[in-house]
């Protein structure tokens, strides 16, 4: 009878879940998300993640790098059609070859990236898909479903304790876990080949070439065989030659290479 009691407190809290915000479709994606957040909503504690950031880290003094960023960065939030809102772009003085995306439009680049890329398509080849993890709302996605199946847990250890659990005091609980999980938290694999995918669409609409992505993944996957270690920015996506694979069948099918 307890295993029955779980699964019905599971239902009756994930239920209780989806009636906030269902799943919505996202026409960029094609797909269904469930939504219990939007990144709106995650931005404040995106913000306090940004101004962490910020305090602990080095901004680069190269204003002409940092201007670069900025560039190249409005022409793909404006291909995105995402310049409705403000963007920040600061340009970290760090070695390692890597770029975020917190959600409210922060966005940060190292320098150890820039010296990595050897064009502006190459940096808009990374900034396109930071930019696309927002347009995805892939940080409110991740949310939404941990905190599902938070809800999910709390509503059977409610259940097996006799008790109606709260649900609403439950998603109130759930914000200080939801700061890490919403921002901070690595995307998983279909959500960075995602983010590949609309992000070699804007680079197209932005006018830059979308091929030039594949240069620039081959070459940070040749220099993490060389170093033995992969770059920040790699090792937290799909293997590179998995990633490679589909950015070319995606290209190919749409005449982009
Ligand atoms: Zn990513």
């Amino acid at each position: 009878m307890v295993g029955r009691f779980r699964a019905a407190a599971a239902a009756l809290a994930l239920g209780a879940a989806g009636g906030l915000a269902a799943c919505a479709y996202n026409e960029e994606l094609g797909r269904n998300q469930l939504l219990l957040v939007n990144d709106a909503s995650l931005a404040q504690s995106a913000q306090q993640a940004w101004a962490q950031t910020l305090a602990s880290n080095r901004v680069s003094q190269d204003r002409a790098g940092a201007e670069r960023v900025r560039r190249v960065g409005s022409r793909l939030v404006e291909a995105a059609g995402l310049s409705d809102r403000p963007w920040e772009y600061v340009l970290f003085e760090n070695p390692q070859a890597n770029a975020f995306v917190l959600p409210g439009g922060k966005i940060g680049v190292n320098t150890g990236l820039l010296a990595i890329v050897e064009n502006d398509d190459q940096l808009a080849a990374v900034l396109g898909h930071e930019i696309a993890h927002t347009v995805a709302q892939h940080a409110a996605e991740r949310y939404s479903h941990a905190a599902a199946t938070q809800l999910a847990i709390a509503g059977a250890q409610g259940a097996l304790g006799g008790s109606n659990p709260d649900l609403g005091r439950q998603v109130a609980s759930l914000g200080g876990v939801g700061a890490q999980l919403g921002v901070l938290m690595p995307f998983s694999r279909q959500h960075e080949l995602e983010a590949d995918r609309l992000g070699v669409d804007y680079m197209a609409r932005a006018g830059y070439r979308p091929a030039e992505a594949i240069a620039l993944w081959r070459n940070m996957a040749a220099r993490a065989q060389a170093g033995g270690r992969p770059p920040q920015f790699l090792s937290t996506h799909p293997s590179e030659a998995t990633r490679i694979a589909a950015l070319e069948q995606y290209l190919a099918s749409r005449g982009m290479l």
